[in-house]
């Protein structure tokens, strides 16, 4: 399919090299779009001026949450270079959502493409001071005037591209994360494993009470037993517990994270012992007592690492170790982001060049 270009005539004034940029302020001059009609299959896939799109209101995403979306980033390198992180990754990953909403499938690769025309269109919108990105967020909604609950028969993929400031500014710091015993995330045979809307709905409530009381995520568990660790506010979770290194198997209601997956490979490539499997909540306050944890840390594209100093249970709190950074943990991030950035040869083919 080709993608036909509109250029704007109007284009902002970018912010400046000392803007906080923050997350999601931001937006480029262009974005993606291209349609679906049942019979017809994706088609009309354009580059246009970034701006407000016009929806019925009675267009199904806004009733019903038909919606699935990714997330993934393009870094500037040293050498002036823009590259992707395992961008083919994303685009399978939303087809696993959009099989499980009734979402038409995408073509990955044509979905790749596009994206990287787009980076390319608004490529002087990346920023390029430490630990700076352009975050690309894809996006799939259901767009037929019906209010009634089926599939729908009409959808817009879009993506939109924002400039976003270092996660951490002053270096990795430590997080306190209240383990979640009212409210639950997701289930098996629910949507946990997709990326979609309603998942994000589901969880506000419980982040924003846990923040009225002074911790910065939940610690999500099992939703049938309250009982196996599953995730960490919107990122995948790691312990290091002796010299096991253990992260909840997928089972169902996880999502799967793609610094996850990068994540474990990198660790079993240098020789730790990684474990996918179930951990209770249990065996982690046993694990602090007994004096065998000694780090736990949070994975996704936002943060890349995401150390965690403490943790509050059923009116328990436990320190991680020391409450400071863990060596693995500083590891992760350092090999992640230096590859990312292009300052670490990139062994592992993880990065795509635009
Ligand atoms: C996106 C997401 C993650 C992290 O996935 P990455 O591909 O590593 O960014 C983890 N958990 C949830 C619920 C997510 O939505």
């Amino acid at each position: 399919m080709e993608i036909k270009i509109t250029k704007t005539t109007n284009p902002k004034t970018k912010p400046s090299a000392d803007t906080k940029l923050g997350f999601g302020n931001y937006y480029t001059d262009h974005m993606f779009i291209m349609n679906y009609d049942e019979g017809q299959g994706w088609h009309d896939a354009r580059i246009v001026p970034y701006g407000p799109i016009a929806l019925d209101p009675a267009a199904m995403c806004l009733h019903y949450g038909q919606e699935v979306f990714e997330g993934l980033k393009a870094y500037k390198t040293e050498d002036g270079s823009i590259q992707l992180f395992r961008p083919e990754k994303n685009m399978a990953r939303l087809n696993v959502s959009n099989e499980r909403l009734c979402i038409p499938l995408i073509d990955e690769a044509f979905c790749v493409e596009a994206i990287k025309k787009l980076v390319e269109v608004d490529q002087d919108w990346i920023p390029a001071e430490e630990g700076t990105s352009l975050y690309i967020r894809p996006f799939i909604i259901a767009a037929d005037a019906h209010v009634g609950v089926h599939p729908a028969k009409h959808y817009l993929f879009i993506v939109i591209l924002s400039p976003v400031g270092a996660y951490y500014p002053q270096g990795l710091n430590p997080v306190d994360i209240y383990v979640e015993q009212k409210y639950v995330r997701a289930v098996k045979g629910g949507m946990g494993f997709t990326k979609t809307a309603g998942n994000y709905a589901a969880s506000l409530k419980a982040q924003d009470d846990a923040e009225k009381i002074g911790y910065t995520q939940v610690l999500w568990l099992d939703g049938v037993e309250r009982k196996y660790i599953e995730e960490v506010g919107t990122m995948n979770v790691f312990f290091v517990i002796g010299d096991e290194v253990v992260t909840p198997e997928l089972s169902g209601s996880i999502l799967s994270g793609i610094t996850r997956m990068s994540v474990i490979e990198l660790l079993r490539h240098k020789g730790y012992k990684v474990t996918e499997r179930k951990l209770s909540i249990d065996e982690l306050y046993e694990a602090h007592d007994n004096g065998t944890l000694k780090e736990a840390f949070g994975t996704g594209t936002a943060a890349v690492i995401s150390p965690i100093g403490t943790f509050e249970w059923n009116g328990r709190k436990i320190t991680v170790a020391d409450g400071g950074i863990g060596e693995i943990s500083q590891m992760l991030y350092d090999t992640i982001t230096g590859i990312q950035s292009g300052k670490i040869k990139d062994e592992f083919n993880w990065t795509q060049k635009i």
